[in-house]
């Protein structure tokens, strides 16, 4: 039919804005409009862009963005400039100090995932990662060669991780009944994030996080205070090194960096390091066709890594076959699902 419908041209528009929606969610973020507006709240316009050193043109309508998005609340004065606070929004995920705060991962999004998002046709054209299109290197392995190469981009990419393994850990490490377990390695654990919400959600298991030296190095900067003794790091690379041993391992976001092959070769050094009965814990989004976020974090995948997100049955077929059986599956609707499998015997039908 030929009528125009109101809700098709809003849903058409809204996608079309989505861009400008996330860029001005990473700018008043990264110029920290929420931090200020935290500690002083009420501040007009023209008060936040000479604490930001901006224009008062440019700050007045990135304002007007975040009241229009939900981010800022804006009260009228008569005769005089509008006054700005933080919404229960930005309250919760994005000051730099909120117990749940995204800020970490927005950077992430604007600073590298915009940069190779510009690159998506050729993306889809060649179906391989457009890291050097995005910064001009060439890179083997997103990880040694991209985000480790210097310590700014390090850090950036570990709070990046930091900041949603906090929101999700609880969701995941809460997701089974783990009380069989008492040893579990993180594989590729990173800060350790993930590991801390393991140790206070099982208080008899212990977690060893493994993960490459250059971000061992670095876990303290996330933990200063040490306080649970259940968690330890081990440096190491996953591909080459021994796995410390574990009744239980965790692969939180990390089969998604790396193509069926490189999956393999890791899932068969943990199915050698496992006896029957241990289990391996996948946390990642699993595509289900359904919710945009799994779909769009797959072509996030596609840009930036060699890997993909996959749908639960090809999880359950990659670790088939290393012997892994009894999968069961937990929709979080937080940023990960989780998904589990046991050992049940030794057999490896990859060649
Ligand atoms: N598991 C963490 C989480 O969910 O927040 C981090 C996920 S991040 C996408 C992938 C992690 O794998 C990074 O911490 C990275 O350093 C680690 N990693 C990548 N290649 C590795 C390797 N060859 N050996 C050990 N760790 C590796």
């Amino acid at each position: 039919d030929s009528e125009l419908k109101k809700e098709d041209l809003q849903r058409i528009i809204e996608l079309m804005d989505g861009f400008k929606a996330s860029k001005a969610l990473f700018t008043s973020s990264k110029m920290g409009v929420f931090d200020l507006l935290q500690t002083r709240p009420g501040l007009d316009a023209a008060q936040v862009a000479q604490e930001l050193k901006a224009s008062v043109k440019g700050t007045e309508c990135l304002l007007e963005a975040c009241v229009a998005l939900g981010l800022l609340k804006s009260k009228g004065r008569t005769g005089q400039s509008p006054m700005y606070e933080n919404t229960h929004l930005a309250t919760r995920f994005l000051l730099s100090d909120a117990p749940l705060s995204l800020q970490g991962y927005i950077r992430h999004c604007n600073d590298t995932v915009w940069p190779l998002f510009s690159h998506l046709e050729s993306a889809v054209q060649d179906g391989s990662n457009q890291r050097e299109k995005a910064f001009g290197k060439k890179s083997q392995d997103v990880f040694q060669d991209t985000y480790y190469n210097s310590k700014e981009v390090k850090l950036r990419f570990m709070n990046a991780m930091h900041s949603i393994a906090k929101v999700t850990g609880k969701a995941v490490a809460t997701a089974f009944d783990l009380s069989k377990f008492k040893t579990a390695c993180d594989i590729g654990g990173c800060t350790g994030a993930m590991a801390y919400e393991f140790t206070k959600a099982h208080p008899k298991l212990s977690v060893t996080v493994f993960d490459l030296p250059a971000v061992v190095e670095m876990s303290e900067h996330f933990h200063p205070l040490h306080t649970d003794n259940r968690v330890s790091f081990v440096a190491g690379d996953f591909f080459k090194d021994e796995l410390p041993k574990a009744d239980l391992y965790i692969l939180a976001r990390i089969l998604h960096d790396w193509p069926d092959e490189k999956v393999h070769l890791l899932l068969s050094k943990i199915a050698d390091a496992c006896t029957p009965g241990c289990a391996v814990l996948i946390a990642e989004t699993m595509l289900d066709g359904q919710t945009p976020y799994s779909a769009l974090q797959s072509l996030n995948m596609l840009a930036q890594t060699d890997g993909t997100e996959r749908t639960e049955s090809q999880y359950a077929d990659l670790l088939s076959k290393h012997g892994f059986r009894e999968t069961r599956v937990v929709h979080t609707w937080n940023f990960l699902d989780a998904f589990i499998a046991i050992k049940i015997k030794r057999i490896c039908l990859i060649a």
